[in-house]
């Protein structure tokens, strides 16, 4: 696959979507009126991926004055249930779109069974009694012809009788299929007597229970549910292009009149470092690879939000990319790049110190503070400033501060050079505290009292600036750092199995941070920029006593100097 890394927003003309959209409309094509659907299968959660989809199907319908519906093709009861469907609408909801009506594939079972019916009496359907293994095998190979079901001249009246016992539990599953009598030569394959329906009575439908033995499979059954709602462009993903000619065969047997939907294909969406299936995503999830569907490292609408991504830079990420014919793998640095654009203007600034050592300023007054004042954000005019406390105990850093400095390390170091602490004062190092161990506990300093930030005298300028937490205001975090859930950049081209390639460092749990005052309120889903360090969002499962912060995405892309 093609590697695509596009930085730069385009002003972007129609994608053949909407061109073709728009063409339609001016040729007055189902009387100009334009109608879409999303059709997600309420098996899994939704993943980016089909953010992709969404954008398209709602975006068409919002630019074309049309409506989109939300249809659950649940088709399949095996492996669909209720606590997806709610999930979906969730996710949709919380991207910014609106449907018009929700449906169900469901909803058309009775209308398709009579469609069914029809298909037999006017023989272009028959039951197959044979095993699956058979079927398969008499389908022939693209350049060689299938071989014809013994069963495919059967009466019509031997079909229909034996379609309605299907229907009423008389046979086990797996022992006969309805299939369309169309050509078992046929150059494309899916012509080869489709299968229509096949019986499944072991898992009751998450809707209908065990009203029904029968299940449609999606050729039969997605081309007739547009057709039944009024969809006019049916938008999906490639793989279903060589389905296109049986969707229009399938309306061709029953639909009258000038109204027809019409099936469009584009290239689906691939990402760098994860995969983007819910089968697999679903194995991660049962197997405690990752923890739930909502996992931050995880692909879905859910994981990305806990991951602390907002629906604006996920739509921006996916206008970036665009819609084409051609299948490509996206590099995940476009994500980052559209929600670090995106959180710079929103996320306010604090201080962090993840790995905290003690800072004593020797010559400031014992038991005083002082309330200093910051800003809360930079690149934004309307963020303001907040206030911040100031004693003669902080934390910092660890590795802000080295015993034995080098020439080239500009910050807290026993030589003699100066460093402001951030919005506060200048200060210089003098010395250091070890415990038993040799670990430093306690770096002393001085500080100057004339520099004041805010003040003239805090003008000048030193070569380095860090952070530091009054220790008595701080309050105490855990901060997990979330990284790529895969070593390799296309985990689903690998030969090997998908879960021997996770990479092993995709999560670092670091506790004891001390964080500034202003995060003890901070709630779940809040978003921050920890100075220095990255964006991060409270976690959903972050309280008042544990506060748990996610690291969004790093300040810069670190990957692409390692790699
Ligand atoms: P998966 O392969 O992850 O199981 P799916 O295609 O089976 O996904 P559906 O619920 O059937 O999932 O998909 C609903 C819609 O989303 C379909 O129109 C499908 O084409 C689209 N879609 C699914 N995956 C992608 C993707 N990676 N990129 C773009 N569109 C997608
Ligand atoms: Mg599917």
């Amino acid at each position: 696959m093609t590697k695509i890394i596009e930085k730069e927003a385009p002003k972007r003309s129609l994608n053949f979507i909407e061109q073709i959209v728009e063409d339609d409309v001016k040729a007055g094509l189902n009387g100009g009126r334009v109608q879409t659907r999303f059709p997600p299968e309420p098996n899994g959660y939704l993943h980016i991926g089909h953010v992709k989809a969404i954008c398209i199907d709602f975006g068409i319908a919002e630019k074309y004055n049309g409506i989109c519906n939300l249809r659950f093709d649940d088709t399949n009861p095996v492996k669909e249930d209720v606590e997806y469907v709610d999930a979906i609408m969730n996710d949709i909801k919380w991207l910014g779109f609106h449907w018009e009506n929700v449906f169900y594939a469901s909803d058309y079972f009775q209308k398709l069974y009579d469609l069914a019916i029809r298909f037999i009496k006017e023989g272009k359907a028959y039951v197959d009694e044979q095993s699956s293994e058979m079927i398969a095998q008499q389908k022939g190979t693209p350049t060689t012809p299938g071989v014809n079901s013994p069963f495919r001249d059967r009466p019509i009246e031997e079909s229909l009788d034996l379609f309605q016992r299907m229907n009423k539990g008389e046979f086990p599953e797996g022992s006969m299929v309805l299939r369309t009598k169309i050509d078992m030569a046929h150059s494309n394959m899916h012509f080869r007597d489709p299968i229509m329906y096949r019986i499944i009575l072991s898992h009751p439908h998450h809707r209908t229970g065990y009203d029904w033995k029968v299940y449609p499979m999606y050729d039969f059954a997605h081309g007739q549910s547009d057709y039944f709602e009024g969809v006019t462009h049916s938008i999906c993903t490639l793989e279903f292009e060589v389905h296109r000619p049986l969707y229009d065969w399938y309306l061709d047997q029953f639909v009258e009149g000038d109204y027809r939907p019409k099936q469009r294909e584009f290239n689906r969406l691939n990402i760098t470092y994860t995969v983007m299936s819910k089968r697999r995503m679903l194995q991660l999830v049962q197997e405690g690879l990752v923890n739930g569907w909502d996992d931050p490292r995880m692909p879905t609408v859910g994981g990305l939000r806990r991951r602390g991504y907002t629906p604006e830079a996920i739509r921006d990420f996916i206008d970036r990319i665009g819609y084409t014919k051609v299948e490509g793998l996206i590099d995940v640095s476009l994500l980052e790049y559209s929600i670090r654009e995106d959180l710079k203007p929103k996320a306010t600034r604090v201080c962090a110190i993840l790995d905290p050592i003690k800072l004593v300023i020797s010559n400031y007054p014992v038991g005083k503070t002082e309330i200093l004042t910051t800003e809360n954000n930079p690149d934004n005019d309307t963020a303001g400033t907040r206030e911040i406390t100031f004693a003669r105990e902080l934390y910092i850093e660890r590795g802000d501060f080295k015993e034995e400095g080098s020439k080239d390390f500009f910050r807290l170091s026993p030589n003699g050079r100066e460093v402001r602490l951030k919005s506060a004062y200048i200060v210089k190092a003098t010395g250091c505290e070890k415990d038993a161990a040799g670990n430093i506990t306690t770096v002393y300093c001085e500080y100057d009292p004339t520099t004041k930030s805010g003040t003239e005298g805090g003008n000048r300028k030193v070569k380095s600036t860090i952070n530091w937490v009054e220790i008595n205001s701080s309050v105490e975090a855990e901060v997990r750092l979330y990284d790529r859930l895969f070593a390799i950049e296309d985990p689903a081209a690998s030969d090997k199995d998908f879960r021997d390639l996770l990479n092993p460092d995709s999560l670092t749990v670091v506790t004891g941070c001390r964080m500034e005052a202003a995060l003890a309120e901070a709630k779940p889903l809040d978003k921050f920029q920890f100075l220095k360090i990255g964006y991060f969002t409270v976690d959903l499962d972050s309280t008042p006593d544990k506060l748990i912060f996610n690291r969004t995405v790093s300040l810069k892309d670190t990957w692409a100097k390692k790699s």
